[in-house]
């Protein structure tokens, strides 16, 4: 007998299992539509783990900005995630929020999940950091994934256009340097994020009234 595992081989003349990207700026919805996509295939009898990294509530939980939750695991550097799927009973999909910040290792084993065990992915994410250059995650994510979609969820710009990139805030002013992942947005944090239109992000002008 084979033993029967998370990581049992794929039912013969079953579909293949796909790796899914969704990106968008910060507040267009993201984590919104990884809860909903958990609980869809929650109620069609399938097994999922979600997994998060630096959510904005500081806790291995996904949150969205309406309020929902949900437990999650949280995503360290060292984790693999074969093993992480490994060690459960059954896994039909993962939902893989903030996936921006994750290993570019670790994409490669989503990949492998996808590919090797029949594992349904979806990633959801940042695609750029906050001088608009991709994160490696990201654009790992953009070479393997089966299917890449940009979120657009009426996050706009100040200045009425389509939000399209995060800037980083520092004292009022746009950040043009520094690390690519600086958690913000928290009262101990003198660090914002500010969605912004590529014109305004290029240049630099966050509006008024919204400098703090
Ligand atoms: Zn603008």
């Amino acid at each position: 007998m084979t033993e029967v595992s998370a990581l049992s081989p794929v039912p013969r003349g079953s579909r293949d299992a796909l790796l899914k990207f969704y990106f968008g700026p910060m507040d267009c919805g993201k984590s919104t539509l990884a809860l909903q996509m958990n609980y869809n295939h929650g109620r069609q009898g399938r097994r999922g783990l979600v997994l998060t990294k630096h959510d904005r509530s500081g806790q291995p939980r996904v949150t969205s900005r309406i309020g929902l939750g949900l437990e999650a695991v949280e995503v360290v550097d060292s984790m693999d995630l074969v093993e992480l799927v490994r060690g459960h009973d059954r896994i039909d999909y993962l939902i893989c929020d903030e996936a921006c910040f994750y290993t570019v290792e670790q994409i490669e084993q989503l990949a492998d999940l996808v590919d090797e065990h029949g594992v349904d992915v979806y990633a959801f994410g940042l695609a750029s950091d906050f001088r608009s250059v991709l994160f490696p995650a990201a654009q790992r994510l953009f070479e393997l994934a089966d299917e890449v979609c940009r979120l657009q969820v009426e996050v706009l710009c100040w200045c009425g256009r389509p939000g399209l990139l995060n800037a980083r805030v520092v004292g009022g002013e746009m950040a043009r340097t520094g690390e690519q992942v600086v958690i913000g947005d928290t009262d101990a944090s003198p660090v914002r994020y500010q969605v912004l239109c590529r014109r305004h992000h290029r240049s630099g002008l966050l509006g008024e009234g919204t400098g703090s």
